[in-house]
């Protein structure tokens, strides 16, 4: 006799009433499952704070984890950037972190194959590095067509993408300075 729908005190009419609901709009019409729905940001084990993987803007985030897994992951009012903001995809991060369709390991194409090969992360950045030297050797400038010293090579080039934050820009800007490739370019300034 108690529940909301079965007795004469469950009258929508009456709940409105004696709620103070008379526009029907809030308390009288919650539902039992509703009452009942607890946010995961109440349930979470802890919060971290992070920074927004997506773009350059980089808002504050802070990340609610559970049971060692990330559950929710909302603004950070503490943020001067954003003060708890977050733009519709900086607000779907959480499904970033837990998409079963999340690509988690090294995918390698060799020249001229059909299919990917999944190799192990260190593998992936011997591969880089070896391509990276054998091009800086093959490609290197000391003096240019008019005998100026430039000590450079015109056969490497960095194309960053506006995720990279401002201490990975800074990372590669030097290791690109430090071994002479001069075409580094930026997404957010094209
Ligand atoms: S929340 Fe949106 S605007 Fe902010 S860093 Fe992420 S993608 Fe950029």
């Amino acid at each position: 006799m108690a529940g909301n729908g079965s007795s004469f005190l469950g009258w929508p009419v009456l709940r409105q009433l004696a709620s103070g609901d008379l526009l029907g709009r809030g308390a009288a019409v919650t539902s039992r499952r509703t009452r009942e729905t607890e946010p995961r940001t109440s349930t979470a084990d802890r919060v971290v704070q992070s920074v927004c993987p997506y773009c350059a803007v980089g808002c504050g985030q802070r990340v609610f984890v559970k049971d060692e897994k990330v559950v929710q992951i909302e603004g950070d009012p503490d943020s001067p950037v954003s003060r708890g903001r977050l733009c519709p995809k900086g607000a779907a991060s959480e499904q970033l972190v837990n998409s079963p369709s999340r690509q988690t390991e090294v995918l390698y194409r060799a020249p001229g194959a059909t299919e990917w090969q999944r190799i192990d992360r260190d593998t992936a950045i011997d591969m880089i590095a070896e391509r990276y030297l054998e091009s800086r050797r093959n490609t290197w400038q000391e003096l240019d067509d008019k005998g100026r010293r430039v000590r450079r090579t015109m056969g490497i080039a960095s194309l960053g993408g506006a995720t990279l934050d401002n201490e990975e820009n800074y990372l590669m800007k030097k290791l690109y300075t430090a071994t002479g490739a001069i075409q580094i370019e930026n997404q957010a300034r094209i």
